[in-house]
């Protein structure tokens, strides 16, 4: 029997595509209750910005050196730095369109059906030193879904989807360029090391964290830009993407909903087979 455990294990690889690295391995992925994705963007659309701290979190390979109240403190900081960044590029340029941004910063922006290695799921990518990628096949499969029942609504007029990517995508160059002073680069943890040597390390999730409030601070979209991560791996999978949204729903303190209880107009028909 397939432990709870074992469901996170399975998931994670898909739980990461968004903005991750991963590989993701179809075939081997665990059974979740389909919910319509209206439902799954109306209740991850309610959730405030910081307290998507304990999701963020469990990506970070250094999680488990972080109280529940340091993760939030952390999370209020980062999200504090995305937006400082995003207020003063928007004031130096005049401008909030990501696209324009980039193209003002330098950026080469293409946009390519799929990443070149197709075994993982994955968005959109900044490779250094000027170059982002925007993989439209993930971005035309979310298009597609915003006629759904309840979704066009709960993401709002102001979703550009494949700006927002972009968004998330040119804080890294943001990042990389203000490295020597830009806090998601300079707060350090110190790591067990013998006396007198020291460790000091970074924190790679912040630089994410930062990342999701830098677009949102870009794009005007009220409500956090995590719920693309399960947003978009509902176009590829309603089953990973129903996973996914349990799993965000319990680390933000709340209670995942079933289908039978959804009091949307989304008819169980009305589900991507
Ligand atoms: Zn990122």
């Amino acid at each position: 029997m397939m432990t709870k455990e074992r469901f996170q294990e399975l998931l994670k690889p898909i739980a990461d595509g968004l903005f991750g690295k991963q590989r993701t391995r179809y075939g081997e992925a665990p059974h979740y209750t389909v919910r319509p994705v209206g439902m799954i963007v109306e209740d991850l659309c309610r959730i405030p910005e910081d307290e998507w701290a304990r999701y963020a979190f469990s990506r970070e390979p250094l999680n488990g050196k972080f109280t529940d109240e340091q993760r939030l403190d952390l999370t209020r900081q980062a999200i504090a730095c995305g937006r400082e960044y995003a207020e003063k590029l928007a004031a130096q340029y005049s401008m909030r369109d990501p696209e324009k941004l980039a193209k003002q910063l330098g950026l080469n922006v293409d946009y390519p059906d799929m990443p070149q290695n197709a075994e993982r799921v994955l968005f959109a990518e900044f490779r250094e030193p000027n170059n982002i990628h925007i993989y439209m096949d993930g971005v035309r499969k979310g298009r597609a879904l915003l006629s759904e029942p309840g979704v066009s609504h709960a993401l709002t007029g102001q979703l550009d989807i494949a700006k927002l990517l972009l968004g998330h995508e040119l804080f890294h160059f943001v990042e990389e360029k203000y490295k020597k002073e830009i806090w998601t680069r300079t707060y350090k943890i110190e790591l067990w090391a013998p006396t007198p040597l020291h460790n000091r390390s970074g924190v790679a999730v912040l630089g994410e964290i930062a990342a999701m409030s830098f677009a949102k601070a870009l794009t005007g979209i009220p409500y956090s830009p995590y719920v693309m991560d399960a947003f978009l791996v509902y176009g590829y999978s309603p089953e990973a993407a129903s996973g996914l949204y349990e799993e965000m729903m319990e680390k933000t303190g709340r209670t995942p909903r079933l289908p039978e209880a959804a009091d949307t107009d989304a008819a169980p028909e009305a589900l991507p087979k």
